[in-house]
């Protein structure tokens, strides 16, 4: 048997379920939000990648899928996608006019050769949403709260956790401190702080080795160094998180794994403080990228994740998550099954959701089909019935059994 790679899974029944759903709650809310929908390749250049994410992180340092495609070109498969989007922002001139905030949501797979485990795939999905033209805090709370929002509408139990990198005033003083603190313990660090010391000092917040050490319990305090501008902005953002009832927490040491964050950052918790989401502002990206100085912010939710956690709300419910269809048309005959097969396809081009039995079948095996399918209504063939244009439908919860003229039957299943 042929199996699938490590890392990567299939999604099918309940779980397939809760994925539409999902995308279903985005796709609304995206639209009340007025963002627009962006599709961009699953692999780009890997200095495009490699470039933005950075490569002293984690993610290009040790998870990539990188590989050399046949016209010898340096290809990496998309990690995340904030990546792309500027890119194509750049490429395809999208910013418009400097007044214009442009908002834009993706949908896809993602992929990073970690080691696999529940909530941590190599081929995983990611919702994302990139806001460009929006220097504004009032921008990040309305990204932040949109991610919120949608959380709260799948019944998911959240904690915002917020953080600010400060303005680059600040985070040069920071990193100056940092480094004069750490400098007599260089030793001590582990291999990939050691590196991170000279290429990005910042990121050694984020070591998972390190973090529990009699160095790390004293280093300088990121907040002690920010400018009034810095906190201002922040003192704002709570502000406006608050007026939405957003609730949040600061939390001091995180600063994400992506090198592009410049102020704002913040993470979507569980209860048990698994990251759902992450996102934040990164504002010199796009130029750095060769694009204009464009303002930009954005997150991203893991759907594995929300998908692991709905099912945990579920299993602790009576009702399991199902999809009920409206019709189920019982044939036997092959006159009958003609006749099943032309009114099943009216019905679907009428919006509603009918199956039939392709299959010879008796009619108590195809009542039992109708229920596992949850059907609300029977539509039971007979050649008697068909040769005077009726047709029997039966309500399958109140079992009420009447004939309907075939010329009804669209408008009786629509307004029943
Ligand atoms: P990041 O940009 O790395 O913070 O990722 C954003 C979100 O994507 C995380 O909070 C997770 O929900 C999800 N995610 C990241 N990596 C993985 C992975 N390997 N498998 C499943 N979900 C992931």
């Amino acid at each position: 048997m042929i199996t699938k790679p490590k890392g990567t899974y299939d999604i099918f029944g309940n779980d397939a379920l809760i994925y539409k759903h999902i995308e279903s709650i985005i796709t609304n809310y995206m639209n009340y939000y007025n963002v627009g929908y962006i599709r961009t390749p699953i692999f780009e250049s890997s200095e495009l990648i490699h470039r933005t994410v950075g490569d002293d992180s984690d993610i290009v340092s040790k998870e990539t899928y990188d590989f050399i495609d046949r016209g010898n070109r340096k290809i990496t498969l998309r990690p995340e996608a904030t990546a792309s989007v500027v890119r194509s922002l750049i490429e395809n001139k999208l910013y418009g006019n400097r007044n214009d905030q442009i908002k834009y949501y993706y949908f896809g797979t993602m992929y990073r050769y970690e080691r696999p485990q529940s909530g941590r795939n190599r081929e995983f999905t990611q919702f994302g949403v990139e806001v460009f033209n929006s220097p504004s805090v009032v921008s990040d709370a309305e990204t932040i709260s949109m991610a919120y929002n949608i959380l709260c509408e799948l019944g998911i139990n959240t904690t915002i956790v917020l953080n600010t990198l400060g303005d680059a005033k600040t985070r040069k003083n920071y990193i100056d401190a940092l480094k004069e603190y750490l400098k007599p313990h260089l030793n001590d660090l582990c291999a990939d702080c050691q590196r991170r010391f000279e290429s990005n000092p910042l990121r050694i917040l984020d070591c998972k080795v390190d973090s529990d050490s009699e160095i790390f319990k004293n280093l300088p305090k990121l907040s002690t160094f920010l400018s009034d501008e810095a906190k201002n902005k922040l003192n704002e953002l709570k502000n406006l998180l608050a007026a939405m009832d957003v609730e949040f927490e600061i939390d001091e040491t995180l600063v994400r794994g992506l090198d592009y964050y410049t102020d704002i950052v913040y993470e979507f918790h569980n209860e048990d403080g698994l990251a759902l989401g992450g996102g934040g502002r990164y504002d010199n990206l796009v130029k750095n990228l060769g694009g204009e100085d464009i303002k930009a912010n954005g997150f991203a939710l893991g759907i594995e994740r929300l998908i692991l956690e709905i099912k945990n709300i579920l299993s602790q419910e009576e009702e399991p998550i199902s999809n009920p269809i409206t019709a189920y048309i019982m044939a036997i005959s092959d006159e009958e099954k003609y006749q099943a097969v032309k009114l099943a396809n009216i019905l679907r081009l009428n919006e509603i959701s009918t199956e039939i039995c392709p299959n010879d079948l008796s009619l108590k095996s195809q009542f039992k089909l109708a229920d596992k399918l949850e059907a609300s209504f029977l539509i039971i063939l007979n050649d008697e019935d068909l040769q005077k244009g009726l047709i029997t439908i039966k309500d399958n919860y109140t079992k009420d059994e009447e004939k309907v003229d075939e010329n009804d039957i669209v408008d009786y299943l629509s307004n029943s």
